[in-house]
């Protein structure tokens, strides 16, 4: 990790600490009782947090999460490689125990992830998963969920929630 990531990080989790639990509060709020123009705020203040967050600064998703692999995922990735998908399987993934029983990554940081340049290796193939994290534009009341989840994994998700919470403090 490079030592200005390492920085970036370290001030992250230190926010996190101060206010995960009050901006999960602020979510499970939201998502009870949505504000009027709440997906039009969203979209708007996610452009804000695309401009101050680079995400090759961070990659801490693919260092310390694992996306979950579509059938499609595995045989498009597998073939990408070369190999069959119940080799591809038996390289890199293990089944989670509950759930769905989806195919995740056995281990952290992501076996795809170039840890010196915090760029994925196979992005242009990369899973479904990956393409759509973290989620920001997506309906807020079937992702408010999703984001209490990666609060204290994503900045960026992080920066959208404590925006949002400012924007809507400034109106009452
Ligand atoms: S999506 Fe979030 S966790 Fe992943 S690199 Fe971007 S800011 Fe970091
Ligand atoms: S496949 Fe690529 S984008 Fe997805 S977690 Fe691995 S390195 Fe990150």
């Amino acid at each position: 990790m490079q030592k200005t990531d390492a920085h970036l990080l370290r001030s992250f989790r230190a926010k996190v600490r101060s206010r995960k639990t009050a901006f999960k509060r602020f979510l499970t709020r939201l998502e009870k009782k949505p504000v009027r123009g709440l997906q039009q705020l969203i979209v708007q203040k996610e452009k804000e947090v695309w401009a101050e967050v680079d995400c090759l600064s961070c990659a801490n998703c693919c260092k310390t999460m694992t996306p979950t692999y579509t059938p499609a995922d595995l045989k498009r990735i597998a073939r990408h490689f070369g190999i069959t998908v119940p080799a591809f399987k038996k390289k890199w993934l293990k089944q989670e125990r509950g759930g769905d029983r989806d195919w995740i990554n056995r281990s952290t940081p992501c076996q795809f992830l170039d840890t010196k340049s915090n760029k994925c290796s196979i992005y242009a193939i990369r899973p479904l998963d990956c393409s759509g994290f973290p989620h920001l534009p997506k309906k807020f009341v079937e992702y408010a969920h999703v984001h209490k989840q990666n609060l204290d994994s994503c900045p960026a998700t992080f920066l959208l929630v404590e925006k949002l919470s400012q924007q809507l403090a400034s109106r009452s």
